[in-house]
């Protein structure tokens, strides 16, 4: 099932074309999106998902995406949907067609159904690669123009590094620094938690500052738990209570399987992170 709205409100056919063949996000893969999770007919995390889009737009000079517009495209997607289920929610901005409109973006919102892999992944969690990301840890700050921690339509390497996982016999991977710090996942945040503290990787070494992580260290502040943003070593992985890999649709996964080692039991923390991110539902 697909639902398709642009800017204005307007509801279009998602199996028609609509997009010019000019257009940079297509020929360059020069513009930005954000995935939601759509539950309930309530678009969880919209504010801070439009202030990421906004954050990508600045990192790449592109212009502000139109966030008045995007809020309505959403609200017509979700209006539009057949049912209460989950819905996959994907906002598009990109640089547009070079020149002859002028430098206007191109926007729009298209509600997807969710996979049937990312259900049973949450389910029954993943098996995870170590992957080298080619990076060092300074590399962020150093170069800007890499444009590390843009959510970039430019998502063919995560695309090939998960392909990759899939060779290796695992369903996810974790990127990591040459020197062995931990990044995140290809479309995902990696937390770990040790007794009642989570943990996980700071967004200036070069990666997405993920909104399913900040919800649920949220949660779990409130909750008595102690979080830590800190730099985390390949070893902190295997030596954690559990694993997981959270994002706006899947929502938390627990790694049962890394580099092809069997980790530690975290069926009971996945329970108690999903009631956490649960927690921070606030209809609106
Ligand atoms: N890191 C990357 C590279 C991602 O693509 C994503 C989401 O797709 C995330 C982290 C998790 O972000 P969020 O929780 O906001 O979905």
């Amino acid at each position: 099932m697909r639902v398709l709205a642009m800017l204005d409100g307007t509801l279009a056919d998602p199996e028609a074309p609509h997009i010019r063949v000019d257009d940079l996000g297509l020929m360059r893969g020069d513009g930005i999106f954000e995935t939601i999770l759509v539950r309930g007919r309530h678009a969880r995390e919209l504010g801070p998902h439009l202030d990421r889009l906004a954050r990508s737009a600045a990192m790449m000079e592109l212009p502000v995406p139109d966030r008045a517009g995007f809020e309505r495209a959403c609200k017509v997607v979700i209006d539009n949907w057949p049912d209460d289920s989950d819905i996959a929610l994907k906002v598009i901005h990109t640089r547009g067609v070079d020149g002859s409109t002028g430098g206007a973006p191109t926007g729009f919102a298209l509600g997807m159904s969710i996979a049937e892999k990312t259900l049973r992944a949450r389910e029954l969690g993943v098996a995870a690669v170590t992957l080298d990301r080619g990076i060092d840890t300074g590399l962020a700050k150093r170069a800007p123009w890499l444009l590390l921690g843009a959510k970039s339509l430019s998502y063919a390497v995560n695309m090939a590094a998960l392909r990759e996982a899939e060779r290796r016999g695992a369903d996810e991977a974790v990127f990591v620094t040459g020197d062995g710090e931990v990044l995140e996942g290809p479309t995902a945040t990696v937390i770990l938690v040790n007794g009642r503290t989570m943990r996980t990787t700071p967004p200036d070494i070069g990666i997405l500052p993920g909104t399913t992580q900040a919800a649920i260290f949220r949660a779990a502040e409130r909750a008595g738990w102690q979080t830590l943003i800190e730099p985390l070593r390949v070893e902190d992985l295997r030596d954690a209570d559990g694993m997981f890999l959270v994002s706006s649709v899947r929502t938390v996964t627990r790694v049962h399987t890394l580099d092809g080692q069997k980790l530690t039991d975290a069926s009971e923390l996945h329970t108690e992170l999903t009631a956490l991110y649960e927690s921070e539902y606030t209809p609106a």
